[in-house]
């Protein structure tokens, strides 16, 4: 499991909610995360399944990690894989994707990044 900014976070991201299957309609989340993205949001309550993207967290204020949706978009065509018509493979659903990426190009490891 993903390790958030913050106990807050971490409880807002996994809400267990044993009504709703689907996060857009349960009204006690408020934050979506997406694993392959690396992107947090508020999510709308408006019946759709969009949200907003924040880059800092409403609790602790830290700044979240970077977006990783170009790279992952990058990572799809350098396989040769286009996401709109062919499968995505199972690590692009979710944050695997990232540790098949070189250590240097990892988003939690860059150099001047403390
Ligand atoms: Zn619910
Ligand atoms: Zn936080």
């Amino acid at each position: 499991m993903t390790n958030h900014c913050c106990q807050a976070m971490n409880s807002h991201v996994n809400v267990l909610c044993g009504e709703h299957s689907d996060v857009y309609a349960c009204p006690d989340t408020l934050i979506g995360f997406s694993a392959k993205f690396q992107e947090y949001g508020l999510i709308v309550h408006d019946g759709g399944t969009s949200s907003i993207i924040i880059e800092f967290c409403p609790w602790c204020g830290r700044c979240l990690p970077e977006s990783q949706r170009e790279r992952w978009f990058d990572e799809l065509e350098r396989r040769g894989i286009d996401p709109w018509e062919d499968e995505v493979p199972a690590e692009f659903q979710d944050a695997r994707w990232l540790d098949s990426l070189p250590r240097n190009q990892r988003p939690d490891s860059t150099p001047d990044h403390p």
